[in-house]
């Protein structure tokens, strides 16, 4: 969106496809750009290296350069997005910081981004008057940021009455009373900007005691916990079995937080199936034990039982 934008200020025309492959049509263009974010892209990025001999790619599953510092090197200090690219999408997009406290082994934010720093208002954001005030944050650790700066933010979307998206989901471990206090004044929201919703996450079963402190520190500041939708990972500690995974997905289940496993390893058909049930709510109508993937009519809810169905989260959090 930003080298869109970048281009058409200039004047030149930007073709954009989800394709790797050049279709029979095509002209030769001037310049090629392509991201991959995850690994698994590894193909697609290939076969769009063949194709455009020449192309730039970036993007953490490009296997090349960062991204973010490839794409700031073209367009210097240009700073608007090309929302019509995505013509379907009301919110407003964006980061007010960049970088995480926490070296969590699995993830690649801390060496991408380093240390938290904070990088924009939520005016800047915002697409401005004739637009929904919903904003959609990117931001990988949103209070990992100066206070002074995560309560300006905070501040600019409750008196400017934005509903909030916190996609990339808040540090339960570390959420204190103040910040607890703080985020139960603003319209928090799921990715659609409809039902109330933070997201979190709990991976690493050490981390229950910090888990539920954090939960119970946003109840007593009037967030329910059946507001929260927490990712759990699996298939990275190789520690792990099925008992310690049912565990974690059973205690916030209890509490009435969302489960929804986020797999590791894409090898693993049994995490995929296990992330399925949880995420679409099968697990209201069909226990693990008895669930069958393949047969859809086996796994339908019984009388008085309700299966809820997340599949819109999950293509937006795959
Ligand atoms: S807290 Fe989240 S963003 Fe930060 S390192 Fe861990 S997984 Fe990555």
């Amino acid at each position: 969106m930003l080298l869109s934008s970048f281009h058409k200020a200039r004047g030149d025309e930007v073709v954009f496809t989800r394709s790797p492959y050049r279709q029979m049509d095509e002209p030769e263009y001037d310049a090629v750009y392509g991201s991959a974010i995850f690994d698994y892209s590894a193909d697609r990025v290939a076969r769009l290296a063949v194709e455009f001999p020449g192309a730039i790619i970036g993007g953490t599953g490009s296997g090349k350069e960062n991204g973010k510092r490839l794409v700031e090197h073209i367009v210097g200090g240009h700073r608007d997005l090309d929302y019509s690219l995505y013509p379907g999408f009301e919110a407003s997009i964006g980061f007010s910081q960049r970088g995480c406290r926490f070296k969590c082994a699995f993830c690649v934010v801390p060496g991408k981004e380093g240390a938290p720093v904070a990088t924009g208002t939520i005016a800047d954001i915002w697409r401005g008057p004739g637009h929904k005030r919903w904003i959609h944050l990117l931001d990988n650790d949103v209070f990992g940021q100066p206070k002074p700066a995560w309560k300006a933010r905070l501040r600019e979307l409750r008196e400017g009455d934005f509903r909030v998206c916190f996609n990339q989901g808040i540090n339960i471990r570390v959420v204190t009373d103040e910040i607890a206090e703080e985020l139960a004044t603003v319209q928090y929201r799921d990715d659609g900007f409809k039902v109330r919703r933070l997201y979190t996450a709990w991976d690493n079963i050490g981390d229950e005691a910090l888990f539920f402190r954090g939960v119970d520190r946003l109840e007593r500041a009037g967030i329910p916990a059946r507001h929260l939708m927490a990712y759990m990972l699996v298939g990275f500690d190789p520690e792990e079995t099925w008992e310690r995974i049912h565990h974690r997905f059973e205690r916030m289940v209890e509490r009435g937080i969302r489960p929804y496993p986020m797999v590791y390893d894409r090898r693993r058909l049994d995490l995929k199936q296990f992330q399925r049930w949880a995420a679409r709510g099968l697990y209201r109508a069909v226990p693990w034990s008895k669930y069958d993937p393949g047969a859809k009519a086996k796994n339908k809810p019984g009388p008085g039982q309700q299966a809820f169905d997340f599949s819109s989260d999950l293509s937006t959090a795959a």
